[in-house]
């Protein structure tokens, strides 16, 4: 059967769903970055991402953070609720890196003492520029009781991801989200979108700080998947050791 496209984006592809109101999102090999500057397949990237996305959805749904994911379908697609999709990246940042230390100066690396939550306006034109909470309200992306939902929502994201990756000795130092209005019997609910996975997050070894995400491409210190493979492995979503480029990872089933 044919699938329905009913959106295509840089990493992943959305397809209308086997019900009303869900949908498929498909991961794709495909990693861009510098604003579409630089593209690349790398082969398995949506793989680990679905996966690793679905057990970090599945974890969150344990501290009651609602979200879209309903369960993965296959190797690269998941089933999910359609939502709205509130027009901001939400970053939160434990640790200075990318684009803080550059707007402001501050050292790559240095512990920020109170997490830092940041918005910024989803338009490719525009490049997604940084904007603060008025911006938002007074051009109605969302309204304020939304975004204290979404703050509260990605502080508490946070708090539970930054001691699920300590714990497996990665440290994280920054991370995107996004959030969407999930309309169910005449109510709206905000709930956590998209994905969560390497391509999103930064994450660092915590003893030897080697990069295990997307900066990797972004700055071609390495081979992007062997640091994905490393997350995935360590989540426990792997079951061979040291998985690389010439030695195909198997996913643990489940
Ligand atoms: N991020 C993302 N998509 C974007 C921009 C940023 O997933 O379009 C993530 C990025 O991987 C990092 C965090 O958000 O984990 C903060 O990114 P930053 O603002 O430092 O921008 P960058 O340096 O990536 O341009």
């Amino acid at each position: 059967m044919k699938k329905n496209k009913i959106y295509e984006g840089k990493a992943k592809i959305l397809y209308k769903g086997p019900e009303p109101g869900t949908l498929i999102q498909h991961f794709k090999d495909d990693a861009t970055a510098n604003n579409n500057e630089k593209m690349d397949v790398f082969e398995g990237k949506g793989v680990i991402n679905n996966r690793i996305s679905e057990h970090l959805f599945t974890l969150l749904s344990s501290i009651d953070i609602p979200h879209h994911f309903i369960k993965r379908l296959n190797m690269r697609e998941q089933l999910i609720n359609e939502v709205e999709i509130i027009p901001l990246e939400v970053v939160i940042r434990n640790i200075a890196a990318g684009s803080l230390t550059k707007r402001l100066g501050i050292p790559t690396g240095e512990k920020l003492n109170r997490t830092i939550v940041e918005f910024y306006y989803k338009d490719d034109a525009l490049q997604d520029p940084l904007v603060s909470e008025e911006h938002i309200i007074t051009f109605g992306w969302a309204s304020q009781n939304e975004l204290d939902e979404i703050t509260s929502l990605a502080l508490r994201v946070n708090d539970f991801l930054a001691g699920y990756f300590s714990a497996i000795k990665i440290q994280l130092v920054d991370f995107k989200i996004e959030f969407g209005r999930l309309y169910k019997n005449d109510e709206v609910y905000v709930v956590l979108a998209d994905e969560i996975s390497p391509d999103s997050c930064r994450l660092w070894d915590s003893q030897t700080k080697q990069k295990m995400d997307k900066d990797v491409y972004r700055e071609n210190s390495g081979y992007l998947l062997d640091g994905y493979n490393e997350v995935a492995k360590r989540m426990g979503l792997l079951t061979q050791n040291g998985a690389s480029k010439n030695k195909k990872p198997t996913l643990v089933k489940g």
